[in-house]
């Protein structure tokens, strides 16, 4: 029987597209979505910086908020920070 996660490839068009869904649909089954989105044109740039520090993380959400990497051009805008309000800073 043919699994339903082989016929990733013609989804998306790219071989390595699909390797990273696939990937993405082992680890962290809950954040294949926005890889999907991105890759079928349909992602917002705020959702593409999202999946960029989820691959650069690899889905771990804590180490993308307590990333160190200020010299990346995506630092300011990495989700899951926690907001200075929320933060009791303001
Ligand atoms: S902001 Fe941090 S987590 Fe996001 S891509 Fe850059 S280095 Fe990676």
């Amino acid at each position: 029987m043919k699994h339903p996660q082989n016929n990733l490839p013609s989804e998306f068009g790219d071989p390595k597209r699909a390797l990273m869904v696939r990937q993405v649909l082992e680890d962290a089954p809950g954040k294949a979505g926005v890889f999907r989105k991105l890759y079928s044109g349909k992602a917002s740039p705020r959702q593409a910086i999202k999946a960029k520090c989820l691959e650069c993380c690899w889905m771990d959400e804590i180490g993308i908020r307590e990333c160190t990497a200020t010299g990346c051009p995506l630092f300011n805008f990495r989700p899951y920070q926690v907001s200075k309000r929320k933060a009791g800073a303001v």
